[in-house]
């Protein structure tokens, strides 16, 4: 490939409202271009890339026995409706009309569509299965996010698992884990696997793959001691037992003008946080319902959603509170309310002598004794766990990380092979549902996450796996004719050799070509200049670490094959 020829609208200015560095660098080395908020158009450099990820998935997924297939985008109302996901999806999901009226929607993950399929197992003998795809989902994300990360359309590696019982799953679920991880390995993503919530997915188990960095929207919890690690939706920690004072025979009024937070009340009437019960007011599916935690916790809002099956969950507004409770945020409360159901964080079993609102505006209520004076219809983790708090598993403090999540495994079981009545007969002839698995690996946020892992203030520096060009020929002085044919011959000896290499015969200062081979982040630059040729050698530059040999002419092609590949 010339570079004279090919489409790379690198920009010199960094663009504006970009921040997240694989953001800014695909707008600038000329790999993407915007068509609206969550859509991108990918360039040749961009689908180069892609390819290669691709490529890496394919080979390991065929590895653990997966079959690819390739499912439509355009799926009829009535299969989602099937598992009742065509509700719980609510405005994700894109949805139209054809010119008949049917409902379709958009397809954002295909569990559904897969089981159409699987309808067609019958006898044991044909399991166990696994089905992948490389295929568009739509998701009308409410904010698409930081380029390339979080699109409204992306590329997903989904799979499937069908299996007859659960230590087929399990089976299914510990190939992918392990291919997972070498998938990522080879991508150049340190991805950790982390204990997640399973969300409107359904089923039990699910690890997700997750990369740290900044620009990361998950927070892992992760313990550097025993290696436990787990996304803030899901992680636990292990609490120190609190000694309360010794209780009251019954809860007491006392005034607190003013008293707004749980800071208020600490700071002005010796209530430590730990001591307060934090009332909070959330509507679950329409539904106002208290959740109780401790005065210096916070609410996990997934643990939430995990704990009552909820598919909408949203803070009550002020004035929906006080037509229930008669008081505003501040003096809430949760003692002889019945009228309501309670939701309560296992942190508050057994305690006594502890504070909390009136459900009066500036009253308080001391003494109270939480399981005696509250009638909590539900106990549940609640509270999300943080940075220096003890690991549940070893003690030893844990550490909180901005991740990016890039995979995602769920054990499935039973939910979609019931609503779509797959089933298959055993030995013994009898019907069995079968259990399922989802797998899925987001292609195009890879991409983002391997930039954020492989960048500098040059640009990007792929790893020689994904590049979109292993090598590039910048030829210094393109007018000179002996230099022009002397790096002509070192890029068709480059190609010779196999080498996925781009030759830069643009006629531009040396400065903007190799600022240009940073940006774009080819890993080795080959300099075909007089200087060198003058003594029979070109410069091999690794865009990795800077470093420059010389090597000569006639053993270019052999030596870049040989740093190429020690780089794989
Ligand atoms: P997130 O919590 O980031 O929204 P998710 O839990 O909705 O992700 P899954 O449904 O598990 O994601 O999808 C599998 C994979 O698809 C994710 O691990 C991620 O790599 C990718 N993915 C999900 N949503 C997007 C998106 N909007 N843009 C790009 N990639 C995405
Ligand atoms: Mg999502």
């Amino acid at each position: 490939m010339r570079w004279s020829q090919m489409h790379i609208p690198t920009l010199r200015e960094t663009p504006a409202d970009a921040e997240a560095p694989s953001h800014r660098l695909l707008l600038r080395a000329g790999y993407v271009k915007q068509l609206m908020a969550g859509h991108y158009s990918l360039l040749p450099l961009a689908v180069r890339v892609r390819a290669k990820v691709v490529g890496i998935i394919r080979e390991e997924m065929d590895a653990i026995g997966a079959q690819e297939f390739l499912l439509p985008t355009v799926h009829p109302a009535e299969v989602w409706q099937r598992s009742g996901r065509w509700e719980t999806m609510g405005e994700e999901m894109f949805r139209l009309k054809d010119r008949r009226g049917a409902e379709l929607a958009l397809g954002m993950t295909h569990e559904e569509i897969f089981s159409t399929l699987a309808a067609d197992l019958s006898s044991y003998r044909q399991l166990p299965q696994i089905w992948y795809q490389f295929q568009t989902k739509f998701r009308d994300e409410p904010r698409p996010k930081a380029g390339l990360m979080r699109t409204r359309e992306f590329t997903m590696k989904d799979a499937y698992s069908f299996d007859l019982a659960g230590e087929g799953l399990d089976t299914a679920f510990e190939r992918h884990r392990a291919a997972y991880l070498r998938i990522f390995t080879r991508l150049g993503i340190p991805a950790i696997p982390v204990e997640a919530s399973s969300g409107a997915m359904g089923g039990s188990t699910s690890t997700e793959f997750m990369c740290p960095a900044e620009v990361g929207e998950d927070f892992v919890v992760h313990c550097p001691a025993c290696g436990y690690a787990a996304n803030i939706e899901k992680a636990t920690s292990r609490l120190s037992p609190t000694e309360d004072e010794a209780g009251r025979p019954a809860p007491e009024r006392f005034d607190t003008p003013g008293v707004r937070t749980i800071d208020d009340l600490a700071t002005g009437f010796g209530a430590a946080a730990e001591r307060q019960i934090k009332t909070l007011v959330q509507v679950l599916d329409e539904r106002l319902t208290l959740i109780l935690l401790r005065g210096d916790h916070a609410l996990a809002e997934q643990k939430l959603i995990d704990a009552t099956g909820a598919s909408t969950v949203r803070p009550a507004r002020p004035e929906e509170i006080q037509a229930v409770l008669g008081a505003l945020p501040g003096s809430l409360g949760a003692v002889g309310v019945t009228s309501l159901p309670i939701l309560a964080d296992e942190s508050l079993r057994g305690r006594r002598a502890m504070f909390t609102g009136a459900n009066t505006d500036g009253v308080h209520l001391r003494g109270v004794d939480v399981e005696r004076d509250i009638t909590v219809g539900q106990w549940a983790d609640l509270r999300e766990a943080a940075a220096g708090e003890p690991c549940a598993h070893c003690g030893e403090p844990l550490q909180v990380r901005k991740a990016i999540e890039v995979g995602h495994i769920f054990k499935l079981g039973q939910k979609y092979s019931q609503a779509f009545g797959l089933t298959v007969q055993d030995a013994a002839g009898a019907p069995v549902t079968l259990v399922m698995g989802s797998y899925g690996i987001g292609v195009e946020r890879a991409m983002a996450a391997a930039i954020e892992c492989h960048h500098d203030d040059k640009g990007i520096a792929w790893p020689v796996s994904i590049a979109p060009f292993a090598a590039a020929v910048v030829v210094a002085q393109p007018k000179d004719a002996e230099t022009a044919k002397a790096g002509e011959e070192v890029y068709q000896q480059l190609l010779a050799a196999g080498v996925e290499v781009i030759v830069d015969d643009r006629d531009e200062r040396l400065g903007v070509k190799f600022a240009d081979v940073e940006l774009v982040g080819i890993p080795l630059r080959i300099t075909v200049g007089k200087r060198g040729l003058a003594e029979g050698v070109v410069e091999l530059t690794s865009r990795a670490t800077g470093e420059t040999e010389r090597v000569p002419v006639a053993e270019a092609a052999q030596r870049v094959r040989q740093v190429l590949g020690a780089a794989r």
